[in-house]
């Protein structure tokens, strides 16, 4: 069976939750090999958990040569990894840069590149959903290596164990890779709130807010859940654009979403609407979040989130 290679997402070897997802969907494709890029210290921590969720072999990339700079080196890493291995494919987690390092892959190797894949088949045939989620469509790459990145949440990640094996994969990076370089970076700031895309529970706030997002992070932290927004709430400089839920914005599926003072527009559905169970929160009753909902509450949510958060913190 051909391998399929699995690009990690990583940090400081804590690996995200969207790969773990990738290894199952590497499974339909054949055998799941992770490439970690980073140096022994990273490698012991990440390994045990790619192994655990399926991964067969594990490439590591020393990154010595490769951090501090942008994507460039690594898409030419993989050119080398790839141009050894022949994979049936390289999945590759939906983001900033799982989405540049695919495209200067795909360049490098003349290959097909399907981009925001929500579903990969056996046989490759990918489903993306286009358009705010009005139409589905079904790809598949026809030339070289098939390259997909696929949106977090797609799928849930399967515990089974693979084998496992280590390889270090030694790489030589050129000078012309090397020419974009990180000066500096701000390290994200710790809410002590899950993150967005990974989160069991969201709560999200919308204009209905007003800009006061406290009765929103008030609940949050009682249900241990991730804060995120409306595009409304962004644009006005409420909330940061990594908060935002919706077409433009992350793709939650969590257990339970909570969308308060958000009206439900088709571009905010599309990052929120595969939740199992939905709530909202809106003082008008015709707001079309609720033809959506398992759970309506019509009222003011400078209210009724407060009350809520109450209750549940006495428990
Ligand atoms: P509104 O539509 O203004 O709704 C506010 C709601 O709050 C209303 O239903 C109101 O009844 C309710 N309300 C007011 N006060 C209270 C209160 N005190 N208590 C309870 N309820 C109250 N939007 C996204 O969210 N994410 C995206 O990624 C996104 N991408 C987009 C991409 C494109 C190309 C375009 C064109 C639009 C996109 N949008 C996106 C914008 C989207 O169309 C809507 O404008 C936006 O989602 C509206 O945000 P909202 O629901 O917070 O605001």
């Amino acid at each position: 069976m051909s391998e399929v290679l699995v690009v990690v997402d990583h940090v400081d070897g804590a690996i995200r939750k969207p790969t773990l997802e990738l290894l199952a969907l590497a499974k339909r494709l054949g055998e799941p090999s992770a490439v970690l890029f980073g140096g022994s210290d990273v490698a012991s921590a990440a390994t045990e958990k790619l192994k655990a969720f399926g991964a067969e072999k594990i490439y590591v990339i020393d990154d010595a040569e490769i951090k501090g700079y942008l994507v460039a080196p690594k898409a030419e890493a993989l050119q080398q990894l790839v141009e050894k291995t022949s994979p049936a494919a390289v999945l590759f987690v939906s983001g900033y840069e799982g989405k540049e390092v695919a495209a200067r892959l795909a360049i490098k190797i003349g290959s097909g590149l399907i981009t925001d894949a929500v579903d990969v088949e056996d046989g490759g045939v990918t489903t993306q959903s286009v358009f705010a989620g009005n139409f589905t469509v079904k790809a598949k790459v026809t030339h070289g290596t098939p390259l997909i990145t696929v949106k977090p949440n797609s799928t849930s990640p399967v515990e089974e164990a693979g084998a496992g094996a280590v390889e270090e994969f030694a790489v030589t990076i050129s000078d012309s890779a090397k020419k974009a370089q990180i000066v500096a970076s701000q390290p994200r700031q710790a809410s002590g709130r899950p993150e967005l895309t990974e989160a069991a529970i969201v709560v999200s706030g919308g204009r209905g807010t007003g800009g006061d997002f406290t009765p929103i992070e008030g609940l949050a932290d009682a249900l241990g859940a991730a804060v995120g927004a409306s595009r409304a709430a962004v644009d006005s400089g409420w909330m940061p654009h990594t908060f935002q839920v919706g077409q433009t914005g992350k793709t939650v599926s969590p257990q339970l979403y909570v969308a308060n003072g958000i009206s439900g527009a088709i571009q905010h559905r599309a990052g929120m609407q595969t939740s199992k169970t939905i709530v909202a929160v809106n003082k008008d009753e015709e707001a079309p979040i609720f033809e959506l909902v398992d759970f309506g509450v019509v009222g003011d949510l400078h209210a009724v989130l407060p009350a809520a958060t109450e209750q549940i913190n006495q428990r």
